[in-house]
């Protein structure tokens, strides 16, 4: 694995360098999104979903489990499973579906379906420090190392 650690001092930070990390993306990568509450995960989400042009508003699916959006022919999913505890759930919903060569999953609290989840091409864990936060990118896959490689930090 090759991995990428950087300091982001507040929220434009976050959402800057998750709109570098939206640009490098491709159809078929999984991401893992790390950390406690209030981390920073969906604040990275809406970042990536910028980078690659969209708009609208991003919440975090707490309820829902995971919220759909098509960018330009790409289906992005954005999980948030920190309430997701019954197993023959991720069968029913059809989950692994989302899981295709044309989508990209950016997925929160992935320890909770640990065993159902496809591996991470790429993993993002952040972690508070000072007034801002730490980012480590780590990479599984080549397409998650050319992630790392198109980065401007
Ligand atoms: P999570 O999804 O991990 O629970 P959120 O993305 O909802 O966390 O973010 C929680 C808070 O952290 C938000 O108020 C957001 O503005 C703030 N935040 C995000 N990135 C940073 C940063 N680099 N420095 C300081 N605050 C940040
Ligand atoms: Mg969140």
């Amino acid at each position: 694995a090759s991995a990428l650690a950087v300091h982001l001092s507040d929220e434009a930070a976050t959402l800057g360098l998750g709109e570098q990390l939206g640009l490098a993306l491709t159809g078929g990568m999984t991401l893992y999104l790390q950390g406690d509450l209030g981390a920073g995960k969906t604040t990275l989400t809406r970042g990536i979903l910028r980078g690659r042009g969209f708009l609208g508003r991003v919440k975090s699916p707490t309820y829902t489990l995971v919220e759909p959006y098509v960018i330009s022919n790409i289906n992005f999913y954005h999980f948030d499973l920190y309430r997701f505890n019954d197993p023959s759930e991720w069968a029913d919903a059809g989950f692994r579906d989302y899981f295709n060569s044309t989508s990209v999953c950016l997925v929160e609290w992935p320890e909770q379906a640990s065993g159902m989840l496809p591996a991470a091409d790429l993993t993002l864990q952040l972690s508070p420090e000072g007034l801002g936060r730490n980012l480590v990118l780590t990479a599984f896959s080549e397409p998650g190392r050319q992630c790392i490689a198109h980065l401007n930090t």
